[in-house]
């Protein structure tokens, strides 16, 4: 017989279905938006290696998170994801253990090549590859990498070659990459890769979020609506983070993801495990809930998955609808690379 399960819902009545993982805090890239450089320099304190969930613990967790709440897809990120040694090995053990089939990465992109085929074959369904323009030398800027666009390209490529869905996120910052906004839609749109602009966020506490930098989702659909009409389109589920829109007369899509100007928290089913091992139940939290002591310690499964259900029923977060409302961004936040984009 099949397990029936309860469905746990939190404070505001959103079950929980989305689970982000970050699997490590380092990354060959220092986009300024993120882990600016002079902050996350040749000395900044990485996590040692035994700092991090190991593969066995992390899918130890996630399968008690199936268990007991209504979880329905991963998303495997960081830091860059594919920094984590031996990748493809957890990818491996969550699809067997859990059979969630929605599994999907966020990646820079450029170690694709490397890894798609490998990835595709443990059981990756999707990749969200990140690219802020198609100038390679502001590319190269905004990443702090001097990086070119190719190594992404060819990670696009090799995704795609190797049977995963590809999705493109471009960070819109404006006087910074705002003049990209129409070539990247047309170069996407061509390519048949979704492309989703995201506005700049005010996440942790390092990159110096100023709202004056934030393109909002409304100037972002005005200005490709002026070059090429669109549509808006229904979300395909409840809970989808994207407002989507459909090129007219076609069936191509792109889409905005507007955490500032227009926050969606009230559909918000994710909940975030952080690359030390805490949930964090909102991006913009200032503390976790420490699973790796539990799971490290002595504590049986029952009082893992009760912890869960403990820390879900609590969660009241709503941070962007708050700040829309009052402005205010002040309080301590835990770091991207951290919690995972
Ligand atoms: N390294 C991978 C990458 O860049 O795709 C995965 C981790 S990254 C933190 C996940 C996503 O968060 C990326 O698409 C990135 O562009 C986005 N991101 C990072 N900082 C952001 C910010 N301040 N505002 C909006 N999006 C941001
Ligand atoms: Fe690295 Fe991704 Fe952050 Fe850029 S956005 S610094 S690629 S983790
Ligand atoms: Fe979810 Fe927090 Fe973002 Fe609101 S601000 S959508 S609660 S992660």
């Amino acid at each position: 017989m099949v397990e029936q399960k309860e469905t746990i819902f939190d404070h505001w009545q959103r079950p929980l279905k989305d689970l982000r993982i970050s699997v490590t805090d380092r990354c060959n890239f220092r986009c300024h938006y993120c882990m600016p450089a002079e902050i996350f320099g040749p000395d900044y304190p990485f996590l040692k290696r035994d700092e991090l969930l190991s593969f066995e613990e992390l899918n130890r967790l996630v399968s008690l998170f199936h268990r007991v709440t209504s979880l329905q897809k991963l998303r495997i990120t960081g830091g860059e994801p594919l920094m984590r040694k031996d990748l493809p090995q957890l990818i491996s053990l969550l699809s067997q253990t859990t059979k969630i089939e929605d599994i999907a990465m966020t990646t820079n992109g450029v170690f694709l090549p490397r890894y798609a085929k490998e990835l595709k074959e443990a059981g990756l369904k999707r990749v969200t590859v990140s690219l802020d323009s198609l100038d390679s030398e502001k590319f190269g800027k905004i990443n702090g990498r001097g990086i070119g666009i190719e190594p992404v390209l060819k990670g696009m490529q090799a995704a795609s070659d190797a049977g995963l869905g590809v999705k493109v996120n471009m960070v819109v910052q404006k006087g910074v990459n705002d003049n990209d906004i129409i070539p990247m839609a047309k170069f996407f749109r061509e390519k048949g890769y979704m492309l989703r602009f995201i506005e700049y966020m005010d996440v942790g506490t390092s990159n110096g979020w100023k709202y004056d930098e934030v393109i909002t989702k409304q100037e972002i659909i005005e200005r490709i609506n002026e070059d090429m009409p669109l549509e808006a389109i229904k979300p395909a589920y409840v809970g989808e983070v994207a407002s989507r829109f459909k090129y007219k007369g076609s069936d191509d899509e792109v889409g905005v993801i507007s955490s500032v100007s227009d926050a969606f928290c009230h559909s918000c089913t994710r909940a975030r495990l952080s690359v030390e091992g805490s949930l964090y139940t909102c991006l913009f939290a200032t503390k976790g809930h420490d699973f790796k002591k539990l799971i490290r310690g002595n504590y049986s499964d029952e009082d893992i998955m009760n912890e869960i259900k403990n820390c879900w029923n609590k969660r009241d977060d709503r941070y962007s609808a708050e700040r829309s409302l009052d402005g205010n961004t002040k309080r301590e936040k835990i770091e991207m690379s951290h919690i995972g984009g």
